[in-house]
């Protein structure tokens, strides 16, 4: 059985496709058009984001029995089509959560402390100690909202360094972890107007479209600090940059925008965001055990 690799992908996973005895090509360049015309000979195709699985691809596939996902995001896929003609399609989103995790908890810190703004400053030679004086998480209250694998694994961080937790989800947690977390399950506003720091957990859907809107960013403290991690859609971003301009809350950073590179002139160029350009799941880690898995049940899969 032949395998298509469409995106880079790290060797160990590769690897692991060659030891389950398939053929693989691997062509992490390939344009739409030749994806297109080559498509038809596999019996499997493995992706990340940057190719696009449309309802053409997938019309053209004639022996696709499997779609992976070296990673979480679906959205390059055509999941409907997919559905209509059979195919699996597979994802790793386990493999990303610690990365996302420590993220989390790095922009945290850094938009506490300005390491930065010193950071940048320092390089022009500008020694701007007397403006960074910042907070500490010690003692300072968490908000999660989406408590799933990355929300989880950013409580058991957080309460390492001596946060207070609180937790918004839909789905109510286990009761026993929250326990062992001392987090405490609440409202999604009593959340926004308790907490010093609100991290985004949740995915984009309808129901989290702009679930952080104007409303609520009014409600959040004046020293509070906002991450993203999660995605963009869940933030109004024209509201964040009012909220950030008049200082509704203190700080924001963010990892994930509306659209992606951020194209927003006013929010790019305000003082107090933090911004990375979608790192969360950038770890050399997480990459390899995204590869590793996805190989493997896109291999158990295909000897169904
Ligand atoms: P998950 O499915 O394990 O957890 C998501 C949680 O959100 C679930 O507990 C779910 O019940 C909750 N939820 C869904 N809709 C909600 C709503 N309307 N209100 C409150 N809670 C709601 O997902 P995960 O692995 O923890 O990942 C979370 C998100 O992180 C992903 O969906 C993805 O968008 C994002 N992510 C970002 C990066 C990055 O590079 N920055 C990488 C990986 C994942």
């Amino acid at each position: 059985m032949k395998i298509l690799v469409c995106d880079k992908m790290a060797e160990e996973g590769l690897e692991a496709l060659a030891r389950a005895g398939f053929y693989v090509d691997y062509r992490p360049k390939i344009t739409p058009e030749e994806l297109l015309r080559v498509v038809k000979e596999y019996d499997a195709i493995i992706v990340r984001s940057r190719t696009k699985v449309t309802k053409e691809v997938i019309d053209a596939a004639e022996k696709l029995k499997v779609i992976g996902r070296a990673g979480v995001g679906l959205d390059n896929i055509d999941l409907k089509a997919a559905e209509e003609r059979g195919i699996k399609v597979l994802n790793t989103p386990e493999a990303l959560t610690n990365a996302v995790a420590e993220l989390t908890i790095g922009l945290m810190i850094s938009a506490a402390r300005g390491i930065h703004k010193g950071h940048l400053h320092l390089k022009k030679g500008e020694w701007i100690k007397g403006e960074l004086l910042g907070t500490e998480l010690a003692g300072k209250t968490l908000g999660i909202i989406g408590f799933g694998r990355i929300g989880r694994r950013v409580a058991e961080i957080a309460r390492a360094f001596g946060m207070k937790v609180l937790i918004y989800d839909i789905v109510k947690p286990d009761g026993k972890l929250l326990e062992k977390l001392g987090a405490e399950l609440v409202e999604l506003d009593d959340l926004l107007k308790r907490s010093d720091f609100v991290t985004l957990h949740v995915p984009a859907t309808e129901s989290t479209y702009h679930m952080i809107d104007e409303r609520r960013l009014r409600m959040m403290k004046k020293t509070a600090i906002l991450i993203n991690t999660a995605r963009g859609s869940v933030v109004d971003e024209k509201a964040l940059v009012k909220a950030l301009k008049e200082g509704w809350i203190r700080a924001a950073a963010l990892d994930v925008f509306e659209e992606e590179p951020p194209k927003n002139e006013e929010l790019l160029a305000l003082d107090n965001v933090l911004l990375t350009p979608h790192i969360g799941s950038q770890t050399r880690e997480a990459q390899v055990m995204a590869a590793v898995g996805i190989a493997e049940k896109v291999a158990a899969a295909l000897k169904e």
